[in-house]
C-alpha cells in the first residue's frame, strides 16, 4: 500500500526532526526518512553532542591536573582512562538519539530508515539497507540532508591518520602530536580537547587569525588563552599537502613569505569546513540543481526551492551551519505549510565556540559596523573584574557590547569567558526586543554571577558608568 502523508522530511538532524515534530504538532500527517540507523543527524551523532561530551570530560581532567591544587584539593595518581571517556561520550550520544526516537513515537511520526530520493516532487523512494525499496507520497517535502566534512582538493582523508571531526570523536588513543588544519570552531574545539589531555597540538590556519568570521577581538583573546594551554599556531600559513605513512603523518605548508615548512605528527585533523550533502537525493528528478562551490540548495525567503511544495532547511541551504539555525528553519517551514507567517531574524542567530573559556556572539561585529558606516559605541567589561569569575578562577575574557551611537540600541554582543555559551541568550533576547544598552544596564542581575559582566559592559557603553572597573 502506498503510504500518503501531508509532509515527508528527508534527514533527521536538528533541522529535520524539529520540522517533523512541529508538523505533527500542527496536525499534519508526517513521515521522516533517515539513512543512518540512529536519528539526530550530524549534531547528535558526530557533532554538537559528542564534541561537548568530550569537551566536558577533558575539561574535568585539565582542572583536576592544573587547578584543583589551588582550591586545596589534593589528588594522587591522576590518570586518564581514554577508553572510558570515549565510552561515556557514546552513552551520551545514544541517550540523545534514542530520545529523538521516543519523540517521533510520541508525536506519531512514521520513521523510515533508508536513503530517500525523489521520484517526482511528491513521491520519495526509500532504499533500505536490505536493498528493498518503498515509495511514499506527500503534498510537501522538506529536504534536511545536512552536510559532511570537506577537505582540501590535494588531501586524501584516510580516516585513520588523516582524519575529520567524525574520526576525532572516536579515536582509540590520545594523539602524541595532533596537527590541525583549520583554526575555525570545530577544529579548535577538538584541538582543545586533545591539548587538555596532553597532546601537542599544532594549528595551521590560512587566515591571519583564528575564528576569523567572528569579531576580531574574540579571536585575539582566544588565541592568547589557547597558547597558554600549550597549543601552537601557524597563522597566515598555507597547507600544501598531508600524507600518512604507517603511524606518521607529514603536513607541508608555506609560511607567509612562501617558505616551505613541514610538521610531523601521529594524527592530522582536517577541519576546513563542511559541504552541503545531497548525494543520492535525486534532485535532478525534480529539476533542482545545487550551487556550484558550496553544493547548497537554493531557496527563497520562505525556504521553498524553485519547485513548489519542496522546501530545504539547515546545513544544506545558505547561512551559518548551526544546529539551532536548522531547528528554527524546521519550525518556520512547518508553520508556513499550515498558513502561518513565522519569521527568522538571521542577524540574531548566536554563534558559539565551546572552548574554555567559551566564545559567543550575536549581531554585528565591529568590522561589519565599520564597513556599513554605522556609528557605534563600545562598552567592555573584563572577567578579571568580576567577583564570580574571581571565585571560580576564570579570569580570562571579556564582554563587549556594541550599541548605536545615537539610539543606544544594542547592535552586537561579543563575549569570551566562563559560560559565555549560556550567557549569550540574554543578549539575543535583548536584541530580539530591540533593547538599548541602558535597558539591560537597568535590569537586575543576580550577584555574584557571570551575567553581571553583561550588565557592566552595557553600563560602560552608556557613558562610562561601569561600577566595578
Ligand atoms: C564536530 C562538530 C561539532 C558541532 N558542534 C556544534 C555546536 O556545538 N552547535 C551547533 O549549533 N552546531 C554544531 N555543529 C553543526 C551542526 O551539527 C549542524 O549545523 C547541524 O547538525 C545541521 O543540522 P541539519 O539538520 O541541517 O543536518 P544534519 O545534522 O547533518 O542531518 C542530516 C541528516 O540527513 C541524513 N540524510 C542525508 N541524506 C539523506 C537521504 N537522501 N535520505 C535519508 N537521510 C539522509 C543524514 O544521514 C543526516 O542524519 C557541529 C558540527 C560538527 C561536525
Amino acid at each position: 500500500m502506498l503510504m500518503q502523508y501531508d509532509v515527508i522530511v528527508i534527514g533527521s538532524g536538528p533541522g529535520g526532526y524539529v520540522a517533523a515534530i512541529r508538523c505533527a504538532q500542527l496536525g499534519l500527517k508526517t513521515a521522516i526518512i533517515e539513512k543512518y540507523a540512529t536519528l539526530g543527524g550530524t549534531c547528535l551523532n558526530v557533532g554538537c553532542i559528542p564534541s561537548k561530551a568530550l569537551l566536558d570530560s577533558s575539561e574535568h581532567y585539565h582542572n583536576a591536573a592544573h587547578d584543583f591544587a589551588t582550591h586545596g584539593i589534593k589528588l594522587e595518581n591522576l590518570g586518564i582512562d581514554f577508553g572510558q571517556m570515549i565510552k561515556r561520550k557514546q552513552e551520551v550520544v545514544d541517550a540523545n538519539t534514542s530520545g529523538i526516537a521516543f519523540l517521533m513515537k510520541k508525536n506519531k511520526i512514521d520513521v523510515y530508515q533508508g536513503l530517500g530520493s525523489f521520484v517526482d516532487k511528491n513521491t520519495i523512494t526509500i532504499k533500505k539497507a536490505d536493498n528493498t525499496e518503498q515509495q511514499i507520497t506527500a503534498a510537501s517535502v522538506i529536504i534536511a540532508t545536512g552536510s559532511k566534512p570537506s577537505t582540501l582538493p590535494f588531501i586524501k582523508i584516510d580516516k585513520k591518520r588523516i582524519i575529520t571531526s567524525t574520526e576525532a570523536l572516536s579515536l582509540t588513543e590520545i594523539p602524541k602530536h595532533l596537527i590541525l588544519i583549520g583554526g575555525g570552531v570545530i577544529g579548535l574545539e577538538l584541538g582543545s580537547v586533545y591539548a587538555r589531555l596532553g597532546s601537542k597540538v599544532s594549528v595551521i590556519e590560512y587566515m591571519d587569525s583564528i575564528i576569523p568570521t567572528m569579531d576580531r577581538g574574540l579571536g585575539r583573546e582566544l588565541l592568547r588563552v589557547l597558547k597558554k594551554l600549550g597549543m601552537e599556531f601557524y597563522l597566515g600559513h598555507k597547507v600544501t599537502g598531508a600524507t600518512a605513512k604507517g603511524k606518521e603523518v607529514t603536513v607541508t605548508f608555506d609560511d607567509p613569505k612562501g617558505e616551505k615548512k613541514e610538521l610531523k605528527g601521529d594524527y592530522c585533523l582536517v577541519a576546513v569546513g563542511r559541504i552541503a550533502y545531497t548525494d543520492g537525493l535525486g534532485l535532478d528528478k525534480i529539476g533542482l540543481t545545487v550551487e556550484e562551490r558550496s553544493r547548497k540548495i537554493t531557496v527563497d525567503g520562505h525556504l521553498q526551492t524553485s519547485v513548489k511544495g519542496v522546501y530545504a532547511i539547515g546545513d544544506v541551504i545558505k547561512g551559518a551551519m548551526l544546529a539551532h539555525k536548522a531547528e528554527d528553519e524546521g519550525t518556520l517551514v512547518a508553520e508556513q505549510i499550515v498558513g502561518q507567517k513565522p519569521h527568522i531574524d538571521y542577524n540574531l542567530i548566536p554563534g558559539v565556540v565551546y572552548t574554555w573559556p567559551e566564545v559567543a556572539a550575536v549581531g554585528q561585529t565591529e568590522e561589519q559596523l565599520k564597513e556599513k558606516g554605522i556609528n557605534y559605541k563600545t562598552g567592555s567589561f573584563p572577567f578579571r573584574a568580576s567577583g564570580r569569575a574571581r571565585a571560580s578562577g576564570d579570569l580570562d575574557g571579556f564582554v563587549k557590547v556594541l550599541a548605536d551611537a545615537t539610539t543606544d540600541e544594542i547592535l552586537g554582543v561579543h563575549m569570551i569567558g566562563p559560560r559565555a555559551a549560556d550567557m549569550i541568550a540574554e543578549a539575543v533576547l535583548a536584541m530580539e526586543y530591540r533593547a538599548s544598552a541602558e535597558d539591560v544596564s537597568r535590569t537586575s542581575h543576580a550577584h555574584p554571577t557571570y551575567t553581571e559582566a553583561m550588565r557592566e559592559a552595557c553600563l560602560a557603553a552608556t557613558g562610562n558608568r561601569a561600577i566595578h572597573i
